[in-house]
């Protein structure tokens, strides 16, 4: 369901104004209004739905297919050296919009940003690790 006051929603609806790089029938692109590079595009399901967790599965690959060719488009246009690819679900995650969007961010070598994935330590309890993959195994196969 749609939430009324969805500024995503509002903008896929064209009824909110958007530097719009891609229209498609399933997902639409459009520039982050609060870039964090130049060319910082946001990838975006017309269909509202408020984390990757709700997405329906069957949007996977439209989404996808999409950020591929958007990372794409904005490395050349930007003549970008890498592109991060960045997804925040909840606000625990850093989410702030609550429709489900892509972050496409062209980068540069020195571009001082730091959106790489931290490392940490390296995981030595063999036991919790298998308990881990064990649990989320099984929650996988109960979905
Ligand atoms: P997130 O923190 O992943 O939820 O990111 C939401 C992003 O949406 C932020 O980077 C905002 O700058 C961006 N944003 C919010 N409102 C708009 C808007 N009306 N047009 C374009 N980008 C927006
Ligand atoms: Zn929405």
């Amino acid at each position: 369901m749609e939430p009324l006051d969805c500024v995503f929603c509002a903008i896929a609806r064209g009824d909110l104004p958007s530097y719009r790089v891609l229209d498609g029938d399933d997902v639409i692109a459009f520039l982050d209004i609060h870039p964090v590079a130049p060319g910082h595009t946001l990838v975006v399901p017309r269909r509202h739905a408020a984390t990757l967790l709700e997405m329906p599965e069957a949007m996977a690959g439209p989404l996808f297919a999409a950020v591929a060719r958007v990372a794409r488009a904005v490395a050349r246009a930007q003549g970008a050296d890498g592109v991060n690819v960045l997804q925040a679900n909840g606000p625990a995650a850093g989410q702030t919009v609550g429709h489900l969007h892509v972050h496409v961010v062209p980068r540069r070598h020195g571009d001082g940003l730091r959106l790489h994935i931290p490392s940490g330590p390296e995981a030595t309890d063999r036991t919790a690790m298998a308990a881990q993959a064990e649990r989320i195994a099984a929650a996988l196969a109960a979905l």
